[in-house]
């Protein structure tokens, strides 16, 4: 992947992540022809969070984009459970409802975990199901989150085979840090998992062939955690205070990105390394959906 920083090349998830939408949108137009049907995502709503609204309004609008059926549900911040879980119950049982998605954080009255566990796992497209995190655990088939899926893809796409590689994983969120760590000890990487209680931080991580930050700390790894040519991949999305007469500040990652390019081999930069990933995943993700529910293998390369 092209452009070279100071030292650094630069991981593009942006191109990455429009390369696989193009080929979701392919076998998505295949499915149709042989089904009859659009693979299908329901993603549901609750509330009116700023960013959960952009992240649902972008994730029809990509399903769109890639020929698949899109339907949103958008319900009041004051649902109740019992609303909530009769939708989904009712998205279970929907023939044109291949993936569900509920967008997290749900409102405080709602149990985030009962909700994702009334999701039937084989719709469960984002992967946060208990079945699915046990199906990653013990190394069989099922939907793994989209971020670290992504993170995962970039990396292998950048180094090839990572056997033996030595990876510290920095945060251990269900969502992202845990099933970053699987997979990469699936794919024979030597794995550390870092976390709030970590003592020596710095020095845990300049040990690391491949950082992976999940911290949600606004440009915390510095250039002088890295190991020189580390691969270096930057989940953290942190808005900074805006700048005098801006309205709205910067967007960073985790990783102080400019001094830290000059010490990696490869980086992600933010926004457009492993932001565009997790979409272009969801829709992978509802693709193999698809074809589990209508019988059909799952389609290769993806
Ligand atoms: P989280 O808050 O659930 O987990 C953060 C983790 O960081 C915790 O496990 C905690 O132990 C660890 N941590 C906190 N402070 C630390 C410190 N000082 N040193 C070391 N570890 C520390 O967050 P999350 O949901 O895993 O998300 C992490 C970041 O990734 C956030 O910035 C989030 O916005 C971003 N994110 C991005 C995407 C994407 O699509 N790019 C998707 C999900 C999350």
């Amino acid at each position: 992947m092209g452009e070279t920083l100071a030292g650094a090349a630069l991981i593009d998830g942006k191109a990455f992540a429009e390369t696989l939408r193009a080929r979701v949108g392919a076998a998505a137009g295949a499915f149709a022809q042989a089904t009859g049907r659009k693979p299908g995502l329901a993603v549901v709503l609750v509330g009116e969070d700023p960013a959960s609204q952009v992240y649902v309004g972008a994730k029809g609008k990509a399903c769109a984009a890639a020929g698949m059926a899109s339907f949103e549900h958008r319900l009041p911040a004051d649902t109740s459970e019992a609303a909530l879980l009769s939708l989904v119950e009712r998205l279970n049982q929907d023939e044109a409802v291949d993936g569900i998605l509920v967008q997290l954080p749900l409102p405080a009255h709602l149990d985030e975990q009962a909700i994702i566990a009334a999701i039937h796992p084989d719709k469960d497209v984002d992967g946060f199901h208990v079945i699915n995190a046990g199906r990653l655990a013990v190394g069989q088939e099922g939907f793994v989150p989209c971020t670290p899926l992504g993170c995962i893809m970039l990396l292998k796409d950048r180094l090839g085979d990572l056997s033996g590689l030595e990876a510290v994983v920095i945060g251990r969120s269900n969502i992202v840090g845990k099933p970053m760590a699987q997979l990469l000890t699936d794919a024979n990487a030597t794995v550390t998992i870092a976390h709030s209680r970590t003592k020596n931080l710095p020095e845990v991580v300049r040990r690391a062939d491949i950082v992976v930050a999940a911290v949600g700390r606004p440009e915390m790894v510095k250039a002088d955690w890295i190991k020189p040519g580390a691969t270096v991949i930057d989940v953290g999305i942190n808005r900074l205070p805006p700048e005098e007469g801006k309205p709205r500040g910067r967007l960073v990652g985790d990783v102080a990105f400019a001094e830290v390019a000059g010490v990696a081999g490869a980086i992600t930069p933010v926004p457009g390394g492993v932001g565009p990933m997790t979409i272009a995943v969801l829709l992978r993700n509802t693709l193999v959906a698809a074809h589990t529910h209508a019988g059909l293998p799952a389609p290769e390369g993806l």
